[in-house]
């Protein structure tokens, strides 16, 4: 069958929007099939986004993007079960433009994205699910639809699918992911008065905050938590490796986490009176490096969350997406301008691409993390319990001396903690983040 599109890029993501959008608008003919109702519909992220990946694609996004908030001040706190301790990072260079990091709602941008992509000349089909990648030999060469007549082809089909991609694995370019290697998300959005949330968090009219949190939150599981201030509205969410969900002798459901972590006392006053809008479950890719499949073969290319494009330390996970759509997409756009052909050997050029950009570097800078954190459930139990009564014994005047203080506080690290274990796992977690 002749090819009826120069690409197929299957969902409408970040990754997909970014691939479609940049393939569109270097004049090629591209379909972008969704299976949800509308781009964002089944879409669910914090959500940060971090401006620069996006400037790449669409440089003056920002004078039409849904953007809710720039973020001035990033908390980080460690919980134990009254307390947090943590560090607050807010500079007023965070507050002039062009801003940096903003918070976003996924339904309304998604939405935004996919309107530029079709003002570029791409046409989406949306409430189509693609249920196979059609092969001829060895060369994918189209995708099967779940409508009447949906065979449909092209030169090149981008898998934008998403986490748990049912279609790369149905074409046995990888196998099932691992439990280990993802982690499930519950969030909710809370709707607040606009200036009860300025109130709150110390913040202008546009300006905004994210607190990340990790300890007692997860309820010994390996995961963390978070919350960001929207225009109108908070988001809270905390996310756990499902293999731990399994394997949590609790048997704590995500929603009883959440529930839990919006009980904590250094939580509940920021989140009191909001009203809940929106709840959702969703699957992150947490594996890192190692668990980065093949991305790219005969007519095929995988982007974003459906190849694993996660770095979960630093939490980036749509910038990662969109920059592996659009360097996939400028795979495509090279091979067709010097008429290479679509064979794995010419879109090697795309992992070439990635290794070389801040992607492939990050996770590989990490790549020990989700080994060494799986292997040591200290760093989210013993550890934020230690700090946190640390700094209270340390802070808390009573009439006993600094030095008692610290002699206790060191004797009660090595209660928990033997001398070698504290040594080895400050060594274990410099190792992972060198
Ligand atoms: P997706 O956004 O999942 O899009 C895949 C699309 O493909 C979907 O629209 C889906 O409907 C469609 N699709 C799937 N299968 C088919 C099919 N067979 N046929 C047709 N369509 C199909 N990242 C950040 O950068 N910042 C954050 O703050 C952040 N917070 C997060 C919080 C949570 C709770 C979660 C779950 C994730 C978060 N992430 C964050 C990660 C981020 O959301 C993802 O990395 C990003 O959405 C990946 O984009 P994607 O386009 O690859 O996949």
């Amino acid at each position: 069958k002749p090819s009826q599109f120069d690409a197929i890029v299957v969902g409408a993501g970040p990754s997909g929007n970014a691939c479609a959008y940049t393939l569109a608008k270097a004049g090629l003919k591209v379909l972008q099939i969704e299976r949800g109702e509308y781009p964002g519909s089944k879409n669910v992220q914090g959500a940060i986004l971090y401006a620069n990946a996006l400037e790449q694609i669409i440089p003056d996004f920002r004078d039409d993007a849904p953007l809710e908030r720039h973020i001035i001040e990033q908390r980080m706190w460690l919980l134990d079960e009254t307390s947090f301790v943590g560090t607050h990072i807010r500079s007023e260079d965070y507050n002039k433009p062009p801003y940096n990091r903003y918070t976003i709602l996924r339904a309304q941008f998604d939405k935004w994205f996919s309107a530029k992509v079709r003002e570029a000349g791409a046409l989406l089909i949306c409430e189509t699910t693609v249920n196979h990648l059609i092969m001829d030999g060895d060369q994918v060469v189209g995708v099967q639809c779940d409508r009447i007549q949906g065979d449909v082809y092209a030169d090149v089909v981008i898998l934008a699918d998403g986490v748990n991609s049912t279609l790369a694995r149905k074409a046995g370019f990888h196998g099932e992911i691992k439990s280990e290697n993802v982690a499930l998300a519950v969030k909710e959005i809370l709707f607040m008065p606009e200036e009860t949330i300025r109130q709150r968090f110390n913040i202008g009219e546009e300006s905004g905050v994210v607190i990340e949190m990790v300890g007692r939150i997860t309820d010994g599981m390996m995961g963390t938590g978070f919350l960001y201030t929207n225009k109108e509205s908070l988001t809270i969410g905390v996310g756990c490796m499902l293999g731990d969900f399994k394997n949590n002798p609790n048997r704590t459901s995500p929603y009883a986490l959440l529930e839990q972590m919006k009980r904590h006392p250094a939580i509940a006053p920021l989140i009191e009176g909001g009203e809940m809008k929106e709840y959702c479950a969703h699957l992150i890719p947490e594996g890192g490096f190692h668990a980065i499949p093949q991305i790219y073969g005969n007519g095929w290319m995988i982007v974003g969350d459906s190849g694993g494009f996660v770095n979960a330390v630093h939490r980036e996970g749509s910038n990662l997406a969109m920059t592996t759509g659009r360097l996939a997409a400028e795979t495509v756009i090279n091979a067709k301008a010097a008429s290479k052909g679509y064979r794995a050997d010419s879109l090697k050029a795309y992992k070439t691409a990635l290794d070389d950009s801040f992607v492939m570097k990050d996770l590989y800078k990490y790549r020990d993390m989700p080994k060494v954190l799986h292997k040591n459930p200290q760093f989210f139990t013993s550890y934020p319990d230690m700090v946190a009564q640390a700094a209270r014994t340390m802070i808390t005047v009573d009439g006993v001396d600094k030095k008692t203080k610290e002699r206790e506080i060191f004797a009660s690290f090595r209660k928990t903690r033997k001398l070698t274990g504290l040594v080895g796992d400050a060594y274990k977690l410099w190792k992972a983040i060198r």
